[in-house]
């Protein structure tokens, strides 16, 4: 936990789109819409934006949940301020990345077993109530694209590096 005289005021800077933060309103918007914001543990964008103005480093270092979002660009449709929370979500990772280079955020495993992170419960609703099957055109519907997949992830030296948290 970053003490807040620990605080690096000047995080926004290392962050690309960091600039606009100001700006937010804490509306919550952003987060009303976010389809990983139902994720176990959820995403909460707004929160993070809080965490990076405020400077709490060690905290944003620690976070798996931007790893969660799936790049729907919805936060980025309902933002009133314009403040591209989407973009802030995937700045974090790649700074997160360029402070830590062994980091691999929970959410890869969920990749790597399934294809997907977030939990489809209520897609699969959505789908039976407009006619469609509820079964997902997920990968892990296809066992042979399934281990295709997963080999070129094992491709990835820090993913090689510690297969150990893959197979099980
Ligand atoms: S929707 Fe925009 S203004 Fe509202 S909390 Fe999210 S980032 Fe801030
Ligand atoms: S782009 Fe990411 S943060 Fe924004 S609504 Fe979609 S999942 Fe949530």
């Amino acid at each position: 936990m970053t003490a807040l005289s620990e605080a690096n005021l000047d995080l926004w800077r290392d962050l690309e789109g960091g600039d606009v933060l100001r700006i937010c309103l804490t509306c919550g918007s952003c987060v009303s819409d976010c389809p990983a914001s139902e994720a176990d543990p959820p995403l909460l964008i707004r929160t993070l934006l809080r965490m990076v103005e405020l400077g709490l480093e060690d905290n944003l270092l620690e976070e798996d949940t931007p790893w969660s979002c799936v790049t729907c660009s919805r936060c980025e449709e309902v933002c009133p301020m314009d403040v591209r929370p989407f973009e802030i979500c995937l700045a974090l990772r790649r700074w997160q990345c360029r402070n830590d280079s062994t980091r691999i955020p929970l959410s890869t495993t969920e990749i790597y077993q399934r294809g997907y992170t977030q939990p489809v419960d209520r897609v699969e609703e959505l789908r039976r109530s407009v006619g469609l099957s509820g079964k997902l055109p997920v990968i892990t519907a296809d066992p042979e694209l399934l281990a295709k997949f997963q080999a070129m992830l094992m491709e990835i030296d820090v993913i090689r590096d510690h297969d150990f948290m893959f197979k099980g």
